[in-house]
């Protein structure tokens, strides 16, 4: 398994998993245009998508899929609720449907086993991913107001992690240009993950496997790489040493303009 983060955070998201000859994005919350644009600077040719897999309808994620799915005549798989909410009126005609999904129901896309599982977000149907492969195995959950239980239970045993880290709590608290109301949706149950939810994750619900810890969907005014990568780095140093041999070097963070190096498994 091969994985490309095309782009994270509220300018839009999309991740690129191939193995063997199956190539699957997960969300288009990029323009189609600038999709593949970033694939093709990764060595990657849009015409050869096989599905695009949609998590929820927020347009940072979903932006992308009608034109996407009509350009390229892309399968997209999607829950019946998430077509709904998109919001897409007339241009629902353009959508190829793949098959339909819901959040707690497995399905293979080529070589490719999704599992997903729903997640606290404030949208219709809001799903996240483990990714089985060839032996391996990614979790990817992007926008959540808190890792719970049961992402944490599915995430057991992955060699790849996508988490998001979105804000740091007083950087959104101080933050002069947000309004009350939206600070109150990001740091909601229902909103979006802080840096110290994700360390928490690491520090108390991560099992140590994954070599490739990604820190996603970061917010460009309310966190700062280094803060987000720091507090995941401390996090798993402080677990036992079996845990945190080379924390540095498992730590990433993904752009938000720009793709990620591939992750090969
Ligand atoms: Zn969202
Ligand atoms: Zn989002």
């Amino acid at each position: 398994m091969r994985i490309c983060i095309l782009g994270s955070g509220s300018s839009g998201n999309a991740t690129l998993v191939v193995s063997g000859e199956t190539r699957v994005l997960i969300d288009c919350g990029l323009s189609a245009r600038e999709t593949a644009r970033r694939m093709q600077s990764v060595g990657e040719d849009a015409t050869r998508l096989d599905a695009i897999v949609v998590t929820h309808e927020h347009g940072d994620h979903a932006r992308g899929l009608a034109m996407l799915s009509k350009t390229l005549k892309v399968p997209v798989y999607i829950a019946t609720p998430t077509l709904s909410a998109c919001g897409l009126g007339e241009k629902v005609r353009d959508i190829r449907r793949g098959e339909v999904i819901t959040s707690s129901q497995d399905f293979e896309i080529g070589a490719l086993r999704f599992h997903p599982f729903p997640i606290p977000h404030d949208a219709a149907d809001p799903m996240a991913f483990t990714v089985e492969a060839a032996g391996a195995k990614m979790g990817i959950a992007v926008d959540l107001g808190h890792i719970n239980s049961l992402a944490a239970e599915r995430f057991r045993g992955s060699d790849v992690l996508i988490i998001e880290a979105n804000y740091e709590i007083e950087m959104l608290r101080a933050c002069s240009f947000y309004p009350w109301a939206l600070k109150q949706r990001i740091m909601g149950r229902q909103g979006h993950t802080s840096n110290d939810e994700m360390a928490r994750y690491l520090l108390e619900d991560f099992d140590g496997k994954a070599g490739h810890v990604v820190l996603a969907h970061l917010s460009r005014n309310t966190n700062h790489p280094d803060l987000a990568r720091l507090a995941a780095v401390q996090a798993i140093e402080a677990r036992s040493p079996l845990f945190s041999a080379n924390a540095e070097k498992r730590v990433r963070v993904a752009r938000y303009d720009g793709p990620s190096d591939w992750i090969e498994l």
